[in-house]
């Protein structure tokens, strides 16, 4: 009975905050955009290139908070939503979320408050029927992609720095080490906020090739799509440039 009572009384607050947000993003988009308008960027780059970090470094900057899909499926999965049983296998083989579960999350986490005006992408869209279905989103709320960098970076320097991360695993915080090139000061203890760091259960060697495979075959050919487009800026970091460099360069390029 209290089990019961438990559920009927959260799906009764997840109407309520759904229903808070599309009325609350409704007037922010027909009262506020049009004194300041909604920026959306993308971050396009295989796995382990640096989009996460960067999309964090950047957000203050360009003043859009950051939205990885990755992070929201995990922790959907951790919370063991209807959504997060759906994306589980598609997280343990590397292989991406069916189109349509994609485009539903990330149509909800944009119209949070958080993301009202606007968000840096980090992992979306992984495949041109995304990249349509989120141009087209935009489009009838009267926005567009701003801007889109790719991060080129070669095969071997992501296997190395993927099989090698170690990622904070306190959720809000999500912070990256590298166990060669960027260890955390007590190792196993995340820098930023005290929480353990852990290898993601999808940076082990089988994993990682198959993401990388998945992004060469289905998200490699969005860098046409939005050449076409005249948004794309590409940049392909060298081993010798320190983070802050890349840091710079990003952000040009994403200024335009
Ligand atoms: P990431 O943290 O960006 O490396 O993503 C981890 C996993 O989440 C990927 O291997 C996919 O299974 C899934 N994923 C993340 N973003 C997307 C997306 N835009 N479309 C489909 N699957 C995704």
């Amino acid at each position: 009975m209290n089990t019961m009572l438990l559920g009927a009384w959260k799906t009764a607050l997840r109407f309520c905050g759904t229903v808070f947000n599309e009325v609350g993003f409704y007037l922010v988009r027909k009262l506020l955009w049009r004194f300041r308008r909604p920026r959306y960027f993308i971050l396009l780059g295989p796995p382990g290139s640096g989009k996460g970090t960067l999309a964090r470094q950047l957000a203050p900057a360009l003043q859009v908070p950051p939205m990885s899909t990755g992070d929201v499926f995990r922790r959907e999965k951790a919370a063991n939503t209807n959504f997060g049983k759906q994306v589980t296998a598609h997280l343990a083989d590397g292989t991406l979320v069916p189109d349509s579960l994609t485009l539903a999350i990330v149509r909800r986490e944009l119209i949070s408050p958080r993301f009202w005006f606007g968000a840096m992408e980090d992992g979306f869209p992984r495949t041109i029927e995304q990249a349509i279905a989120f141009d087209l989103l935009l489009a009838r709320w009267g926005a567009s992609v701003e801007r889109v960098v790719l991060l080129d970076v070669d095969d071997d320097a992501l296997v190395d720095r993927l099989s090698n991360r170690r990622t904070c695993t306190n959720k809000a915080c999500g912070r990256t080490y590298n166990l060669k090139y960027e260890r955390s000061v007590e190792a196993g203890i995340c820098d930023a906020c005290g929480a353990a760091t852990a290898q993601r259960d999808d940076d082990v060697p089988e994993v990682i090739s198959a993401r990388l495979r998945t992004y060469r075959v289905e998200t490699k050919p969005l860098c046409n799509y939005y050449q076409d487009r005249k948004v794309l800026a590409s940049f392909k970091p060298t081993g010798d440039m320190t983070a802050q460099e890349v840091f710079v360069l990003v952000k040009t390029a994403l200024q335009g």
